[in-house]
């Protein structure tokens, strides 16, 4: 493919791939039909590196470049879309907006437990009066002497179930509008949070996602992550990078998919032939590679600006808004390939088109994509 990577980035997708077929795609299967989160997976990802690829040498981490991290998590979606998406949100939304945004005591305290998976992040922004329109959430933040007391209700919290710090949008002030948003480091042990069933999902059904509650929750003035009234700008800036991670996770299903059709295509034989010399399969083989080139061409460069300190907003939410659909028509198409066994969960294909749905949901939906690159557009 075009887009050169560096030995250090081939070595490590190699390392990365090695260990999903190894460890993660067994799993796969029995995570999405008993609707549990990979625990056991977390210590043997934090050892690889892979929690601390966001987070730099001195807290811990690997320190990767981003398109470093991108590469790991299409590998691991290429195998299991529910361990992919616990990394991303962990190691992108969490870590990285602790790293760009919080303060010195913050970093110490955070960034070590997060890189070693002793800690798992959850972000915390949609509630059920605010989804695409995020401004418009209602959990309140008061102050109250030198704490902050929170209330209100979360929902669809990624990695919910076994958090042990949460990323918490709430209002500080009264006023509509997104200066009155601040973020707060909410530790799961805090008396006055509640966590909610884990919801049962038509995809990503090992991926913890679950309702939060806060009543009268009471956390310390340095909870606060950056600045009063920076939290919404803070949320935006994390769900531009974790937009490209999303678009990686559509396209490692994608790509999964796609692998399994073409050996089934091979060795399938009907009427005296395998499936593969048929046109009809082959064209459908042709758009799906096409596909694939083209949003890896998108993930790639929208985190390669983000490595080199350029603007990749717009570039994230076009790699979004392709690799979504994308995924989609990719495991779709290779369900076909593979006939009535497509259909039964003898093959990952059924899994991979229930997994490939919610990457044109989460992180902005497709319609809020196009609102993004529209904007860009027209400026
Ligand atoms: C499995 C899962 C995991 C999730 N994980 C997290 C998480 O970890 N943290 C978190 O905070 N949230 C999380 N979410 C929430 C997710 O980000 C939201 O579901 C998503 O942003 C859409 O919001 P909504 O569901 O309220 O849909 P709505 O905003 O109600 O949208 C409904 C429809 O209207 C369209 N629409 C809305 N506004 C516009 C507009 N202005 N123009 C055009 N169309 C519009 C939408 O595109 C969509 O098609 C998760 C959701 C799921 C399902």
């Amino acid at each position: 493919m075009p887009f050169h990577l560096t030995d250090e980035q081939e070595i490590m997708r190699a390392a990365v791939r090695q260990f999903a077929e190894a460890e993660v795609k067994p799993l796969a299967a029995v995570l999405d039909r008993e609707h549990r989160p990979p625990l056991e997976t977390i210590p043997k990802l934090a050892d690889l590196g892979v929690l601390g690829m966001t987070i730099p040498p001195d807290y811990g981490g690997s320190g990767t470049d981003y398109l470093s991290f991108i590469l790991a998590l299409e590998e691991l979606a290429r195998v299991c879309a529910t361990t992919a998406v616990m990394v991303e949100v962990h190691a992108s939304l969490v870590a990285t907006s602790i790293l760009h945004f919080g303060d010195q005591a913050q970093k110490t305290r955070y960034l070590p437990e997060l890189a070693a998976g002793r800690l798992i992040g959850a972000f915390a922004l949609t509630e059920p009066g605010a989804g695409s329109d995020a401004a418009a959430l209602t959990t309140r933040a008061e102050v109250d002497g030198d704490d902050f007391v929170l209330n209100g209700q979360k929902i669809f919290i990624t990695n919910g179930g076994f958090a042990g710090v949460f990323l918490v949008l709430a209002k500080t002030s009264p006023e509509a509008g997104s200066k009155s948003i601040s973020a707060f480091l909410v530790d799961r042990d805090r008396p006055g949070l509640s966590v909610g069933e884990p919801e049962r999902k038509m995809g990503i059904r090992g991926s913890s996602t679950v309702s939060l509650l806060f009543d009268d929750l009471r956390v310390p003035r340095s909870a606060l992550l950056g600045q009063l009234g920076q939290g919404f700008s803070i949320a935006m800036r994390s769900l531009d990078g974790g937009r490209t991670g999303i678009a990686a996770q559509a396209l490692g299903i994608a790509q999964g998919a796609y692998e399994e059709a073409v050996a089934y295509a091979k060795q399938r034989v009907q009427f005296g032939q395998p499936i593969a010399r048929l046109q009809a399969i082959q064209w459908l083989i042709a758009d799906m590679a096409t596909d694939l080139e083209a949003g890896r061409l998108l993930v790639y460069q929208a985190a390669d600006l983000e490595d080199r300190g350029l603007p990749f907003s717009d570039v994230a939410a076009k790699a979004k808004l392709f690799c979504g659909p994308m995924a989609s028509r990719v495991t779709h198409s290779a369900l076909q390939i593979l006939g009535g066994n497509g259909y039964t969960e003898a093959y990952p294909v059924e899994r991979m088109c229930r997994d490939a749905r919610i990457t044109e949901i989460y992180e902005g939906t497709n319609e809020i994509q196009r609102l993004v690159i529209a904007r860009a557009a027209l400026r």
